[in-house]
């Protein structure tokens, strides 16, 4: 185990909370950052912050709602419905331009402050919905970019940058924590718990994901 903390950019969905684990696998202490950005399910803080007293790491809140105001998008204004399927050669209307930018870029900040300078984030290029900054190309350059910026070597970590659904799913199970994140974590665009709405987009990666993972595993 790395002698070291680990900070995790962190929203109580089913990537971020495998993520959490992965970190408190790999090292000694572990904080676990979300962010308010306007969300239409506020709800979702509740879950991440009582997924992190289960995990017994640091939790912390922090208010960027001001990013809502800049962009129109139906994970934050509640008079667009949201995309169930992506429109042709653009973007889903639950994209917010930049996301992972300023969520990494303000935990990096808090993190030197804390003395941390591993980052954990759950983006992935495999399951890759259309948001360029959930790339491994992205995260390189933004490390980059960070390190400048404050003249320190953070370490941003993805384990699950180049791992589907299904993968995913192994990993957490392989954490001891499939239960944990099957029935309490929040990905559904709709706002449910657990297994969600079942229809949306986020709902039925996440269950084609499952099914494949536990077909491969009671079939061995
Ligand atoms: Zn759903």
């Amino acid at each position: 185990m790395n002698p070291d903390k680990a900070l995790v950019v962190f929203s109580g969905g089913q990537d971020s909370t495998t993520c959490l684990f992965w970190a408190k696998k790999h090292f000694k202490e572990v904080y676990a950052l979300t962010f308010l950005y306007g969300q239409k399910h506020v709800k979702e803080v509740d879950l991440a912050r009582e997924i992190a007293r289960k995990a017994d790491v640091h939790f912390e809140v922090m208010d960027v709602s001001f990013i809502a105001g800049l962009c129109k998008n139906s994970l934050t204004d509640t008079s667009i419905r949201m995309d169930e399927v992506k429109p042709e050669g653009s973007f889903p209307n639950t994209f917010v331009p930049g996301r992972n930018m300023f969520f990494l870029s303000i935990a990096a900040v808090y993190a030197r402050e804390h003395g941390i300078f591993h980052l954990v984030t759950g983006v992935s290029q495999t399951d890759f919905s259309g948001y360029p900054d959930c790339r491994d190309s992205f995260i390189k350059s933004l490390n980059v970019t960070l390190n400048l910026a404050m003249d320190e070597q953070f370490d941003i970590h993805t384990p699950l940058m180049w791992i589907d659904k299904a993968q995913t799913w192994a990993l957490a199970d392989e954490l001891g924590v499939l239960d944990l994140v099957r029935n309490e974590t929040l990905t559904c665009y709709n706002g449910i718990p657990g297994d969600g709405c079942g229809h949306c987009p986020a709902c039925t990666l996440r269950r084609t994901g499952l099914e494949k993972y536990l077909s491969m595993k009671n079939n061995k």
